[in-house]
C-alpha cells in the first residue's frame, strides 16, 4: 500500500502539470459518481499530499481527492496511451493524468473547499517534533506500532514505513505507546524523519510483484524496496544483531521485527 514516501513521490511527480487548463475529466468507472464535468475549463492551481490522500486543488474552489488505498497508481503521459485498469482520468493542456486502479480500492472524491479531512501530524511538518510524538504516545497503552499507524495520530504511516522506523529505533513493536523512555522516543522521531527522507530520495517502495504495486507517475518502480531492513525480511539474517527476522501479526496486520534487538 503507497504511504506517505509513495505518495509524496506521486504528488512531486505532478506538480509540473500546474498552471496547466483542464480541458475534461473522464470517469470509466460507474463506481466513481463525482461531478466531473464541472472540472472543464478550470485550472490546476497545486497538487499537495495530505497524509496518503493526492489533493488536487482546482479553480472555482474545487478540490478533487484521490486516495491510493492498496492498489493504484497515477500515471502522467502526454498521449492518451491504452492502459489496463484505467478508473479515471484528468485531460489537461499539458498532459494527461490517468488513474490506473485495479482492484477498485481507490476513491476519487470532488468537493467544493479545501480538503478539511481531520488528520493526525504529518510526520515532514515542522508540528512534528519530538515534543508531539511523546504527547501522541503518553495517552496510549496501545502497542507502538499500531499508534504509529493511526492516521488520527499521524498522518502518512503504514505498516511498511512503521516497521523500519521501529526497527532502527531499537522498539519492540509490541511495547505500549505510554511505556517508552522520554530519550527512546526522541530516537524514534529522528528515525521516522531520515527514513521518510531517505525513502523519498529513493522515490519509495515497490515490490515488483503485481499489477497492483506502486509505481511513480513516470511508471517507474521505487528504489528504496531493497533497502528495507525488516519489512518482508520474515527468517533472514538482521543487519544489525545477526538474529532472525520474526513476523508476527497486529490488528490482522503482519509485522515484521527483530526480536533480539528491539525491546
Ligand atoms: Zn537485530
Amino acid at each position: 500500500m503507497p504511504e506517505l514516501p509513495e505518495v509524496e513521490t506521486i504528488v512531486r511527480g505532478l506538480r509540473p502539470l500546474v498552471g496547466s487548463r483542464i480541458r475534461r475529466a473522464e470517469i470509466l468507472d460507474p463506481r466513481i459518481r463525482v461531478a466531473a464535468d464541472r472540472l472543464a475549463g478550470e485550472t490546476l492551481e497545486s497538487v499537495e499530499r495530505r497524509g496518503k490522500h493526492i489533493v488536487f486543488r482546482v479553480s472555482g474552489d474545487w478540490s478533487l481527492i484521490i486516495h491510493l488505498r492498496m492498489s493504484g497508481r497515477l500515471l502522467l503521459s502526454c498521449a492518451e496511451e491504452e492502459l489496463p485498469h484505467v478508473r479515471f482520468r484528468l485531460h489537461l493542456d499539458r498532459g494527461v493524468v490517468s488513474f490506473v486502479n485495479p482492484r477498485r480500492l481507490g476513491t476519487v472524491d470532488l468537493l467544493r473547499g479545501p480538503f478539511d479531512r481531520r488528520l493526525g501530524i504529518d510526520p515532514l511538518s515542522e508540528e512534528f517534533t519530538p515534543e508531539a510524538l511523546h504527547d501522541l504516545l503518553r495517552g496510549t497503552k496501545r502497542p507502538i506500532k499500531l499508534a504509529l499507524t493511526d492516521q488520527r495520530r499521524i498522518a502518512g504511516l503504514g505498516n511498511i514505513y512503521a516497521a523500519e522506523a521501529l526497527w532502527r529505533a531499537g522498539i519492540a513493536p509490541r511495547r505500549p505507546g505510554n511505556r517508552i523512555a522520554r530519550k527512546r522516543i526522541d530516537a524514534l522521531h529522528r528515525e521516522i524523519v531520515d527514513l521518510l527522507e531517505e525513502a523519498i530520495r529513493h522515490s519509495g517502495t515497490s515490490f515488483g510483484v503485481s499489477v497492483a504495486d506502486y509505481r511513480d507517475p513516470g511508471g517507474n518502480d521505487g528504489e528504496f524496496g531493497e533497502m528495507l531492513a525488516v519489512y518482508g525480511r520474515e527468517g533472514r539474517t538482521c543487519r544489525r544483531c545477526g538474529a532472525a527476522i520474526a513476523r508476527t501479526v497486529q490488528a490482522s496486520r503482519s509485522t515484521y521485527w527483530c526480536p533480539k534487538c528491539q525491546h
